[in-house]
């Protein structure tokens, strides 16, 4: 027999409760109770201490065998704050108006800014211009927001800036600090007529401000620039910084792979058997004139690598290379006549594939596919990485 039973009446628990069930109870009851969800902030209180002389068992054999006064012979009534204890099981900071303080920020808000860079700003290095509105302080009220002794804690949060409310996620409890809007989370509050006119009372006014923003050669995509302490101003805290966040705008020509470029090159047929000369606009002012010499042969998806002309690295400038992925454009139609010219040159036709002797050899007809056809022939491919709509060139079998 215990001798007092109103902790375990404070959580709806029986005397015989294990751990785990009295603290399935606490948490039921906290979260009906807490301030937040418009429960009385004394009783919350007196749950959280009854828990947490509960679940220690030291203290609960203690409070069993003597009740609250033992507990206060034995010292054990000074413990822990409530509010630590319901942060320590559900996790984040403190709520109380009355109780602990919750630490404000120490820093404004990081401002993050995304900007769009083409691949040839990349290859070359730019500077461009970013205009940004932000909060400085109040230069009329130096960031006091009005009169000596005109500020007054907000009723709304007790001065703590913040709401927290409490969301239920299966079995988890999330705790959400969101900030006070009565007092925009400040947790101070100034009549209108003490108010700085300047400022509104706000303690800082909006500043358009121009930061120049160098884009270095050989930048990536998802790299960052930073502007330090180039966020809002505000009273007591130090400003974040504009962090501005290269996104790397897709060419239409040239694809980057890291520090290497690769492009898809079309070249007739002539040019692929016969050499020849094709021209490749860079990036910066220049135009790379490529030569295929007589007799190499290029052909359809051959790949070809010229050193040092792909991006420059960031920092040290090297230059990668250029990858030359190429097709080959097949003549639409060949004069008959000529062929016997094509057949002296090239190599000869493969024989035809020899069958056993049960197999039909039948002869059929070959016509052009209309696009309702292509569109079911492709279909199967439409998981392939291949860009859609190109219809696929055979590759030439030598
Ligand atoms: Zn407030
Ligand atoms: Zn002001």
């Amino acid at each position: 027999m215990v001798k007092e039973t109103k902790y375990y009446d404070l959580l709806e628990a029986s005397p015989t409760a294990s751990e785990a069930d009295l603290k399935k109870a606490y948490r039921k009851k906290a979260l009906r109770l807490h301030p937040d969800k418009g429960g009385d902030p004394e009783l919350f209180k007196e749950v959280t201490h009854a828990y947490e002389v509960l679940s220690d068992p030291q203290r609960r054999s203690i409070y069993d065998a003597r009740g609250e006064a033992g507990l206060s012979e034995s010292g054990g009534m000074g413990g822990m704050d409530p509010q630590d204890l319901f942060s320590q099981l559900f996790g984040g900071g403190g709520f109380f108006g009355s109780g602990g303080r919750t630490p404000g920020p120490r820093k404004t808000k990081d401002l993050v800014h995304r900007v769009h860079v083409t691949l040839e700003d990349l290859y070359k290095g730019k500077t461009s211009k970013l205009s940004l509105t932000r909060n400085v302080i109040c230069a009329k009220c130096s960031g006091k927001g009005g009169k000596e002794g005109a500020v007054q804690t907000c009723t709304a949060c007790h001065g703590q800036g913040v709401r927290v409310t409490l969301r239920q996620m299966g079995p988890m409890i999330q705790q959400i600090q969101q900030p006070c809007d009565t007092c925009s989370g400040t947790g101070e509050m100034i009549s209108a007529k003490d108010r700085c006119k300047t400022c509104n009372g706000k303690k800082v006014v909006s500043e358009k401000k121009m930061l120049e923003v160098h884009i270095d050669k050989g930048m990536k995509g998802g790299q960052t620039i930073n502007f330090r302490g180039e966020s809002d101003q505000a009273p007591g805290v130090a400003p974040g910084d504009v962090i501005i966040v290269v996104e790397e705008k897709p060419h239409d020509r040239f694809k980057r792979q890291g520090d290497d470029l690769v492009i898809d090159q079309e070249i007739d047929l002539l040019t692929a058997l016969g050499g020849g000369q094709f021209a490749i606009k860079h990036l910066d002012d220049r135009a790379l004139i490529v030569k295929i010499n007589p007799g190499e042969v290029i052909k359809y998806n051959d790949l070809k690598v010229i050193s040092g002309q792909g991006m420059p690295s960031y920092r040290h400038h090297e230059p990668g290379d250029l990858f030359v992925h190429f097709t080959v454009r097949f003549p639409e139609q060949l004069d008959p006549a000529l062929i016997p010219g094509l057949e002296r040159v090239l190599p000869p036709r493969a024989p035809l594939e020899k069958f056993p002797k049960g197999i039909a050899l039948e002869e059929v007809e070959l016509e052009e596919a209309d696009n309702r056809q292509r569109a079911r022939a492709d279909a199967g491919d439409a998981m392939d990485e291949d860009e859609e709509g190109e219809p696929r060139v055979q590759c030439a079998n030598q």
